[in-house]
């Protein structure tokens, strides 16, 4: 008997070993299995510390392991515990319980270790006789095994209540998950309880925990409650976004879901479920078909919505056919988000237009298709966009970068593609025989007068490129746009500019200057011309000092076709301080000739603020040529005060208290505020040659120069008019009060050695 029930018990713990492996292999990713896992291992050690306990030939050995065993049967019901609060739902294992029940198993395995020696809890005997040759434990236990006892069972009837209290709060179609469990626990209780009071020498509940093990492995790692699926999988399709219909082999809707009722309750046009079936069958799917997808638009109310329908034959394990689905997939909201996205990604967010990206694209796909139309690409350019941002504020700047686009686009039309390509800067394409300079000019000239009420001109110019190398990249013929506006110089009024091929190499030429700034500067080829400026009297005292490029091969380069580049590049800055040291080097000269009343003005560019301390090098050059500063005048553009006025205003009225003279250079060429003269306390108006150059209104312009010169007069500043030419313009001039005479009709540019031998000290002759 006792071999049997022995026996019975290995295999129980072969069957664990087993359980505990497959959970090993096959259930890793169940996050239970680590619980299950636990409860096999103490289960088993349960069981093998029993049989040993019972076989060991030794009293006292025996004595150890039934103590041991008592560990693991209160182990494996901590387990079982913890595994119950995990599997009802509660993940932090054994919980708020956990120090109490680990101070109490601690007690008991103290209390369990100390019995082998002092027999405090019970005591065992051989029992030969009746049951063979084995141990046993006496049932005279001990009031501190009733411990032991009670911990196990209290623990066991946590379990209990933990799952009776999850039995009636679930669903219905939980029942059979929780009370399987339930009643397995409930059986091993009653018969472990019943194993107490009757005398039984041997202990069968042991086996229990074998099957108890196996039983929990079973019904929470492998079962699946059939009715609870069909339940779950029902509500999962009724609760789905997707409208769902499955069709039975003949036809018939076996099951629709909301999404699908009401998909179909959406359009008039189909009354029942039944009739969108039969029109998608005979429509979209053939004969054979196992899986078709296809997409359909509806307009419902005044919304249109975007689907998916796809459709699909169900198979058993033998390839049988059970019937098909239809899955309904409204993806109106995905397809506004996608084409919201594919919006922002292509349009600039400012003025609506394509960006730049796109459409280099769409004019790619253009060129490409149609192969038989010339096409031109403009690009436009707002050249004092900066003063815009700067003067009126950037809300203002937006406002006229929109009425850009919204002249690009009633320009472009609907046969061009037009975009803002960046800053203020926009392009179309348009086929070459609609393209008219006229109506380009008369469009964008509505951008002039953007601010009203103001004397303020947007000056917009515009580059052509003419299509010819279709293969070009579109980023490229954009690039031959821009460099035919690099061409525009008098910035009065909205100009067009065509690209031509010389252009590119002037492009070319740019990047030569920039590689031969340097020697050049070194090898002194950088040489002052000097033009005389002539006081109403006739008395020439000084010039402006115009830098010239001696060019080894190309010869003498005159200061437009690099000071630009120049600029650009910020190697302005060095070119500039070499002038002026050369014009205070000259002053010197000068001075030891006994020329001491001569001056020079030098040109101080609007870049040289930002990349030089002009203060400072301006006066260290004074004091190192021991110049009087008042023979050196400073010629600052009226754009380059407007840049950063308050601080460009305050650099200028430390300059003027230094003893410089400071004329403003260029004046009327920008964005010229008669306002900003009030504020700006400088020596010299140099009044801009585009005054006396040809304009639409030569009486309009004389005008404005009259008024001009009267008001730098009344501001206390004396005039220089540029680029004078004729006798009539020196006799108008002279009679609005001009005090100073610099241009063609007196003299050009010219070396300072021919300065000083034609002109200083001599008195010219004014008629
Ligand atoms: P700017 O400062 O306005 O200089 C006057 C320009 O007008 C000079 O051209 C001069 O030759 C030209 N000019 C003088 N009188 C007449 C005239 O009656 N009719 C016409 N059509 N033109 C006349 P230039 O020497 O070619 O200089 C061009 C510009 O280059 C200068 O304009 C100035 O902005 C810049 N520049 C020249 N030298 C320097 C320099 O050393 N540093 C800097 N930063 N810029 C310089
Ligand atoms: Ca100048
Ligand atoms: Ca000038």
């Amino acid at each position: 008997m006792i071999w049997f029930m022995i026996s019975l018990l290995l295999t129980g713990t072969v069957i664990l070993t087993v359980c505990v492996v497959y959970c090993i292999v096959k259930l890793k990713n169940n996050p239970l299995e680590t619980y299950v896992r636990r409860l096999l291992s103490c289960a088993m050690g349960v069981t093998l510390f029993n049989v040993s306990a019972m076989l060991i030939p030794n009293e006292k050995l025996s004595l150890i392991l039934f103590a041991i065993y008592n560990i693991f049967e209160t182990m494996t019901v901590m387990s079982l515990l913890s595994f119950t609060r995990h599997y009802i739902g509660k993940s932090d294992g054994l919980g708020f319980m956990r120090m109490p029940i680990f101070i109490a198993a601690g007690i008991d395995a103290v209390i369990l270790l100390i019995n082998p020696f002092k027999c405090i809890a019970f005591k065992v005997e051989r029992l030969a006789d009746e049951f063979g040759n084995v141990f046993h434990r006496t049932y005279d236990y001990s009031m501190i095994y009733t411990y032991h006892t009670i911990l196990v069972m209290f623990m066991a009837l946590v379990v209990m209540g933990l799952l009776v209290h999850k039995m009636l709060i679930s669903p219905r179609a939980y029942g059979i998950k929780y009370s399987s469990l339930f009643f397995s626990i409930c059986c091993l209780a009653v018969l472990s309880f019943l194993h107490l009071y009757m005398d039984f020498k041997f202990d069968y509940s042991i086996g229990l925990y074998s099957l108890e093990g196996f039983l929990i492995f079973y019904f929470s790692l492998i079962y699946i409650p059939r009715g609870l699926m069909d339940r779950l999988m029902f509500f999962t399709v009724a609760s789905m976004k997707d409208g769902i219909v499955c069709v039975d082999i003949d036809g018939n809707i076996v099951h629709a879901n909301t999404a699908a009722v009401e998909f179909c309750a959406a359009d008039s046009s189909v009354n029942t479920l039944d009739e969108q079936l039969k029109i998608w069958r005979r429509d979209e799917i053939k004969d054979g078909n196992s899986i078709h997808i296809w997409e359909m638009t509806r307009k419902i109310g005044e919304e249109r919505h975007y689907y998916t329908i796809e459709y699909r034959r169900i198979y058993d394990s033998l390839m049988k056919s059970l019937g098909y689905f239809f899955l309904i997939h409204d993806k109106t909201e995905e397809f506004i988000k996608y084409e919201t996205e594919k919006y922002r990604a292509t349009h600039d967010k400012l003025t609506g237009l394509y960006n730049k990206e796109y459409f280099y694209d769409v004019v790619e796909a253009m060129l490409k298709e149609n192969k038989d139309e010339d096409y031109n690409i403009i690009v436009t350019d707002v050249k004092n966009f900066k003063i815009v941002n700067d003067v009126f504020g950037v809300p203002e700047g937006d406002e006229l970068l929109k009425k850009i686009a919204d002249i690009t686009r009633k320009f472009g039309g609907s046969y061009c593609v037009y975009a803002r390509l960046t800053g203020d800067r926009f392009a179309i394409c348009m086929p070459r025989r609609r393209y008219s300079e006229e109506a380009l000019l008369a469009c964008y000239s509505m951008a002039d007068s953007f601010v009203e009420n103001t004397s303020f001109k947007t000056h917009i110019h515009i580059g052509v490129y003419r299509v010819t190398d279709r293969d070009m990249k579109v980023s490229v013929m954009c690039d031959h746009a821009m460099l035919a506006i690099r061409t525009i110089k008098d910035s009065f009024r909205n100009r067009v500019a065509y690209y031509k091929t010389e252009l590119r190499e002037s492009f070319i030429g740019d990047h030569r200057i920039i590689s031969e700034f340097e020697s050049a500067i070194n090898n002194g080829h950088f040489r002052p011309y000097v033009q005389p400026q002539i006081a109403s009297n006739g008395c020439i005292r000084g010039g402006e000092v115009l830098v010239r490029w001696f060019h080894p091969t190309d010869g003498m380069i005159r200061p437009d076709q690099f000071i630009k580049i120049l600029e650009q590049t910020g190697l302005i800055s060095r070119l500039d301080r070499h002038m002026w040291e050369l014009a205070c080097i000259q002053l010197k000269k000068w001075d030891e000739m006994g020329l001491k009343k001569s001056y020079l003005s030098i040109n101080i560019s609007q870049k040289d603020f930002y990349l030089l301390d002009v203060y400072n090098v301006i006066t260290g050059l004074i004091y190192k040529y021991n110049i009087d500063p008042a023979r050196l005048h400073l010629e600052v553009t009226e754009s380059a005060i407007m840049d950063d006025p308050t601080n460009h205003l305050q650099l200028i009225a430390r300059l003027r208290k230094r003893g410089f003279i400071v004329e403003i250079d260029d004046f009327g060429s920008g964005y010229s505020s008669l306002n900003m003269l009030k504020d700006l306390d400088a020596d010299v108006l140099k009044i801009d040659m585009g005054f006396l150059q040809k304009t639409t209104n030569p009486e309009k312009s004389t005008t404005i120069l009259k008024m001009i010169i009267a008001l730098a007069k009344s501001l206390n500043m004396q005039v220089i008019t540029e680029g004078v030419e004729k006798l009539e313009q020196v006799e108008f001039l002279s009679r609005f009060g001009c005090d100073i005479y610099q241009g063609f009709y007196f003299a050009k540019p010219m070396p300072v050695e021919d300065f000083e031998t034609l002109y200083l000290n001599k008195r010219f002759r004014m008629k």
